[in-house]
């Protein structure tokens, strides 16, 4: 008799296509004695494939279990110790799926955060608080979007404390949350408040969603005021600054402000491409200055979306062996282009790059000769021919041009600019991703 995950791959093969289920399902080995009923273990040989499995098939493989036990189970996706090539740091998954309580991604570390204008300022801070814990700024409040850093930035001050033997919690108020009731239930509070109260630093990642829960919010001001008092550190992230988390007591939001409230703002174009030649690093792959520069104007803000990206290049590299070259790299990220694509419009285009180069949408349609008018013009131009489905005719008359061979020649002179000029390029690259970032779900 086949385990149970045996059975759930069996059943996955005929659902994806077989290039898929050769190139990544078949490497998933269920682990039975680390399964429980509401936990699917599977090992995988590295952090590409466990990257690319969770993105792609964690959902599927849960909802097959689901089908057949009637229990959805939360899956989990592991490096395999043994027969991991490399050495730790460089296997690391970074996304990894942490057990409850204190462990820190080992590769999120100061030395792997690439420093920007963005977030130059919470580095600067987490530096500082990393040298003299306790001492600084207490609380460190680091906020920002998703995906900008935030966890990153919060266990490398960890790792650093962890690495000189000192205790570091690393939760989330979910967890807080179910600690507090497991032991108020179990009638062991002492060891509740044993265990966050006397350690020496306290990583609580997304504080937002102690918003509304009174009852954990009572309990998180007594544990801060415990580790303040005993200059111990406190490190807070949250997606907005305190004064904005509706449904939180007044007497936290003052506690929050009351260190130093750090921002993280969305990466400037060249931070991207360095984070991306830092990831590459990390999970060794390798892609040339152009194909780097693509993927940056792909990924939006969110940085985590990078990972899934070189998985994916890399993974469909290997399977077809050859080597990740920028038409190669286009190809596969397609689709996921094509995605946001779909629903493009001239309009939308024409707001996109006026507020990206500071001029008023009318002004692009106007007769204007003014320089950055018409350099506006041609770009506008050049991406609706390029990301709608309107004719050259279509163009003249809404753009206002004589007739279609001024978009012609627009088109041809803006592709000239592209094949030239690198940073140019880049830059069309960058909008006609940001047009497609605003497109309407
Ligand atoms: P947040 O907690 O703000 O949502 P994370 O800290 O989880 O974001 O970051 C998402 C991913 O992006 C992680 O893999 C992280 O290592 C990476 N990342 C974000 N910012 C940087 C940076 N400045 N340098 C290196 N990696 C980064
Ligand atoms: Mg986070």
């Amino acid at each position: 008799m086949n385990s149970i995950g045996k059975q759930v791959l069996n059943a996955l093969k005929g659902e994806i296509n077989e290039i898929d289920y050769q190139r990544y399902i078949k490497q998933l080995t269920y682990d039975e004695s680390e399964s429980k009923s509401n936990l699917a273990v599977f090992r995988v040989p590295n952090a590409l494939i466990a990257n690319w499995v969770r993105t792609k098939f964690a959902d599927k493989i849960a909802h097959l279990f689901e089908i057949k036990t009637n229990i959805k189970p939360t899956v989990s996706i592991l490096i395999q110790a043994s027969s991991a090539p490399t050495s730790a740091q460089n296997t690391a998954p970074l996304n990894m799926e942490r057990p409850s309580g204190s462990l820190l991604n080992p590769s999120y570390t100061f030395q792997n955060f690439v420093v920007g204008d963005s977030n130059n300022f919470a580095f600067i801070a987490a530096k500082n608080v990393s040298e003299k814990p306790g001492v600084v700024y207490n609380p460190l409040f680091i906020y920002g979007g998703v995906g900008l850093g935030k966890t990153h930035l919060m266990q490398s001050v960890g790792n650093v404390m962890l690495s000189q033997g000192k205790t570091v919690i690393y939760t989330s108020v979910e967890q807080f949350l179910n600690d507090f009731t497991r032991h108020l239930s179990n009638r062991t509070m002492d060891r509740f408040k044993d265990k966050y109260r006397k350690c020496d630093l306290l990583l609580i990642d997304d504080i937002q969603f102690l918003s509304n829960k009174n009852q954990i919010q009572e309990e998180f001001f007594h544990t801060f005021d415990a580790l303040r008092n005993e200059n111990k550190q406190i490190i807070i992230t949250s997606d907005k600054p305190p004064k904005k988390i509706g449904g939180l007591e007044e007497r936290l939001k003052s506690r929050f402000e009351s260190g130093l409230v750090a921002d993280i703002q969305p990466p400037e174009l060249e931070t991207k491409i360095e984070i991306i030649k830092k990831k590459c690093e990390i999970n060794r792959v390798k892609l040339d200055r152009e194909v780097i520069n693509y993927v940056a104007t792909i990924i939006e803000n969110n940085t985590r979306e990078i990972e899934g990206i070189l998985s994916k290049l890399n993974a469909y590299s290997q399977l077809m062996g050859v080597d990740i070259t920028i038409e190669f790299a286009r190809n596969v990220l397609k689709e996921q282009m094509a995605e946001k694509r779909s629903n493009i419009t001239t309009d939308l285009i024409m707001e996109t790059v006026a507020k990206e180069l500071n001029i008023k949408p009318s002004e692009i349609r106007s007769k204007s000769r003014n320089s950055n008018i018409v350099y506006a013009r041609r770009i506008a131009i050049y991406l609706s021919r390029s990301l709608t489905p309107n004719s050259m005719p279509q163009l003249a008359q809404y753009f206002g041009m004589k007739d279609h061979t001024a978009v012609s020649h627009t088109m041809k002179k803006i592709q000239e600019l592209m094949k030239n000029d690198e940073d140019f390029r880049v830059k069309i690259e960058e909008l006609s991703n940001k047009v497609s970032v605003a497109t309407p779900e």
